[in-house]
């Protein structure tokens, strides 16, 4: 059976280069019916955290990620010393000053590594490293054989960055007599420019993304098109349906250059795609975190909302910004729409609200037939009156379709907007009409 596993150190948030490793080993073990196992890499005590502990949980959880067993490898130091202790007997390894050494017996190493093909090891840089410290802790490369080989741990999937560490664990499974397993070193993410990711360049924790409103099933399908591709030209794919077609082999072994423009690509597809009752109570709770949402907003309210920016919405952090005038009618107009208040449309509008206040039903399609009305009866086109009534409901140059934003407002509100851009256009004339 198939084991894999993912074993972070709490010592820093979970990022997006964790997750995705994560990820990938992941449906190596579901594709296969195989097992997953986290292991929690909390030997350094005073760097790893239990904040970043919960926040790692929290968020492979989030993603949609479970695993069979997890393991603390603080609660095993005997165990490592056990084995190291053994090592010391069998005359390969050695204490010095409280910490115990063990000694390479290094010759030329070869892996077929499942992603990268052969990887010849020619030389080791050292000749001996610490195992277990003065402390008592392991050092990360014995407590990681020890681990992967009690676990069973069939296939290790890790970022390309331990590569070095490989051949160094290789002759520790040898020295301990316990089989090898298969590894899979999986390439780096770079930043767009080709560089390290920073945090300028998408390096936040997985929890920021969270935070920004990225929705988990977008994001975890990011994370997959980082180094895989479900094939004939698809983007979109669930984890679900990733299980069926994964293979660890088919991972590029060029470095996946990471892209925020496809990622809010994505999630604009996710949330486009979400059904409304599932995104609604997503987006309530969204916009509680951030305490935005005033008082005595009911459901169907904010479910004309979502509905109205459902098609055209990066992140549900963007609604704070586009979607204000829904919750606040505090905006101002903007410097960006003093060329559309320009012209004095006080008539038209006034026209507008006498016609609104006479609908029994304001709905789409009898807010459009009177507002067409009203342009052609005052011989003015629809789209002169558009851009000063957005502006009106918005304090904005663009946003949804004017009548659907109109109808999911309600009328009240409307004609409250309406007459406050009257009385805007009464207190500061316009100069070409004074
Ligand atoms: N704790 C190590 C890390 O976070 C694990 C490396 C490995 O997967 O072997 O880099």
């Amino acid at each position: 059976m198939i084991r894999t596993r993912f074993a972070p150190s709490p010592t820093g948030f979970l990022h997006i280069g964790g997750a995705r490793t994560c990820v990938f080993s992941w449906l190596q073990a579901r594709r296969n019916k195989g097992e997953f196992v986290l292991r929690i890499e909390d030997t350094d005590r005073v760097r790893s955290k239990k904040e970043y502990l919960d926040e790692i949980l929290e968020s492979l959880s989030w993603l949609g990620i479970d695993w069979e067993e997890i393991f603390y490898q603080s609660k095993r130091f005997d165990i490592y010393q056990d084995y190291a202790e053994r090592l010391v007997e069998e005359g390969k390894a050695y204490k010095k000053e409280g910490a115990i050494f063990f000694k390479y017996e290094f010759k030329e190493i070869k892996i077929n590594d499942l992603i990268r093909g052969k990887i010849v090891f020619k030389e080791l840089p050292k000749e001996e490293d610490v195992i277990i410290k003065s402390d008592g802790s392991p050092a990360y490369n014995f407590s990681c054989v020890i681990d992967d080989a009690l676990m069973e741990i069939t296939q290790i999937i890790r970022g390309e960055d331990h590569i070095p560490n490989t051949p160094k664990q290789i002759l520790m499974y040898q020295a301990l007599g316990f089989a090898l397993p298969e590894f899979a070193h999986v390439p780096l993410i770079l930043s767009e420019e080709g560089g390290r990711m920073s945090k300028r360049f998408g390096a936040t924790s997985i929890r920021e993304y969270k935070d920004e409103g990225y929705l988990a099933e977008a994001l975890v399908n990011y994370l997959l098109l980082l180094g895989w591709s479900p094939g004939s030209n698809r983007e979109i794919i669930s984890l679900e349906e990733a299980k069926e077609t994964f293979n660890i082999k088919d991972v590029n072994k060029t470095a996946a250059a990471f892209s925020l423009d496809k990622l809010n690509w994505l999630n604009s597809e996710y949330i486009k795609l979400k059904p409304l009752q599932e995104l609604v109570p997503l987006v309530k709770e969204f916009l509680q975190n951030r305490r935005f949402l005033p008082e005595g907003i009911t459901e169907d309210y904010l479910s004309k909302i979502v509905k109205l920016f459902k098609e055209r919405t990066p992140k549900l952090a963007d609604l704070i910004e586009r979607a204000y005038f829904c919750f606040y009618g505090n905006f101002e107009y903007t410097a960006e729409t003093e060329d559309i208040l320009k012209k004095d449309l006080s008539k038209e509008a006034e026209e507008l609200i006498k016609r609104f206040e006479s609908l029994d039903e304001f709905g789409h399609d009898n807010i459009e037939k009177e507002f067409r009305a009203t342009a052609s009866d005052l011989g003015l086109k629809a789209r002169d009156l558009v851009h000063p009534v957005r502006c009106a409901l918005s304090g904005k140059k663009t946003g949804p379709g004017l009548f659907e934003t109109m109808e999911a407002l309600g009328k009240n509100t409307v004609v409250e907007r309406l007459k406050r851009l009257i009385a805007y256009w009464n207190t500061n004339k316009p100069k070409n009409q004074q």
